[in-house]
């Protein structure tokens, strides 16, 4: 295991903030994460997982031991009827995982074609897009106890997802590393064209037959057209998830701002904060080198130089003005470092 001293992180964060890892490592293996895990102890400093770093804001110099997660391999691992589970390395891209089982006819992941990052990172927050959440194709996931250097496994209950959420994010935060996951595709698909504008583009792109690539090209050509490239444009995608708030705010909310949109979910209305973040006059606002991207106000993007601890704060003051203009508090998905 090769152990960097002193690096910078811009290459490994998508918002494209330069910031130093005082020990930082790549794992192509379990015994990688478990060298990793005992030499930040024997070092003294803590251990932070990094994916594709397409979800943190690194607001400082990390003086820790980074590590780059990087195991690789996908395996069908049964095969029945109707479905194949799929064992799938952490550090897979999730985007060629998904263009892998369109290749092969393996439905369930089209419609979250072209999500930044790794595979190992979509249980943490049960990424999501398009009307789907990866729990509805997940199966298991292995990983690593931090404290034993055990590799256990998680079923779909012990990962308790949730909107942005998992049991990772939360009660185990900081504690396993995750190195494979286990997925359920289907071998015939079902389609899932209502979300969105998925219908309408296919309609535009000439597509009459429906398959699973054909739902991919439709919400990579969406994706293109409404969110900046971190390549072009740092950023970290949704800087803020859409809060849930009870149905007698909504109400009153609705008799005050009539266009407000809401949908109703588990636990009240969900609204969404590009809309909220909008209507309070964030979009396209500059700062120097950091702003409120001028088509999707939910993504705060790094035109340039820009700091990572600037863009806390302008997240910071985002959230107190929606808050005093309509009393909802909005809740970063971005990890912040
Ligand atoms: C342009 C853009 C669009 C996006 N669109 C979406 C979207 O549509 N839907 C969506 O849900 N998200 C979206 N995101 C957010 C991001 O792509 C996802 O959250 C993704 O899963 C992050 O993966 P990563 O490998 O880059 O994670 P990182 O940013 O590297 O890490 C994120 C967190 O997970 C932890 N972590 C990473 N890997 C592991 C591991 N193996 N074991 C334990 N902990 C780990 C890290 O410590 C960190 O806390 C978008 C981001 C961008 C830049």
């Amino acid at each position: 295991m090769n152990i960097q001293e002193n690096i910078s992180l811009l290459p490994y964060n998508t918002f494209g903030i330069d910031k130093k890892a005082k020990f930082f490592s790549v794992a192509e293996s379990i015994d990688d994460v478990k060298n990793a895990i005992e030499g930040a102890k024997s070092k003294d400093v803590s251990l932070i997982v990094l994916g594709g770093g397409s979800n943190i804001l690194l607001t400082q110099d990390i003086d820790a031991w980074v590590l780059k997660i990087e195991l690789k391999g996908i395996e069908i691992t049964q095969e029945k009827d109707g479905y194949l589970q799929v064992a799938v390395g952490a550090g897979e891209v999730w985007h060629d995982f998904v263009m892998h089982c369109i290749a092969n006819d393996w439905a369930g992941v089209e419609n979250l074609s072209l999500i930044p990052g790794t595979v190992g990172a979509s249980p943490m927050q049960n990424i999501g897009a398009y009307g789907i959440e990866i729990k509805e194709v997940f199966d298991k996931l292995e990983a690593i106890n931090r404290a034993t250097l055990a590799l256990e496994t998680f079923d779909w209950d012990s990962c308790k997802f949730g909107y942005r959420e998992s049991v990772f994010k939360n009660e185990l935060k900081d504690q396993y590393i995750i190195t494979k996951v286990y997925f359920k595709l289907d071998k015939t698909p079902k389609f899932n064209v209502s979300y969105g504008a998925i219908a309408e583009t296919l309609k535009q792109m000439g597509n009459t037959t429906l398959s699973i690539r054909s739902i991919s090209d439709a919400v990579i050509q969406i994706r293109q057209q409404k969110l900046p490239d971190p390549k072009v444009i740092g950023n970290a995608g949704s800087f803020f998830k859409n809060p849930t708030i009870s149905t007698d705010q909504y109400d009153e909310l609705k008799e005050k701002y009539s266009s407000i949109p809401g949908y109703p979910v588990e636990g009240g209305i969900k609204v969404p904060a590009a809309w909220l973040i909008e209507q309070d006059g964030w979009k396209g606002k500059t700062f120097g080198s950091i702003g409120v991207h001028k088509n999707q106000p939910l993504v705060l993007v790094n035109y340039g130089n820009g700091d990572g601890l600037e863009i806390a704060k302008l997240s910071k003051e985002i959230r107190t003005s929606v808050f005093n203009k309509f009393g909802i508090m909005l809740h970063p998905e971005v990890n912040f470092l």
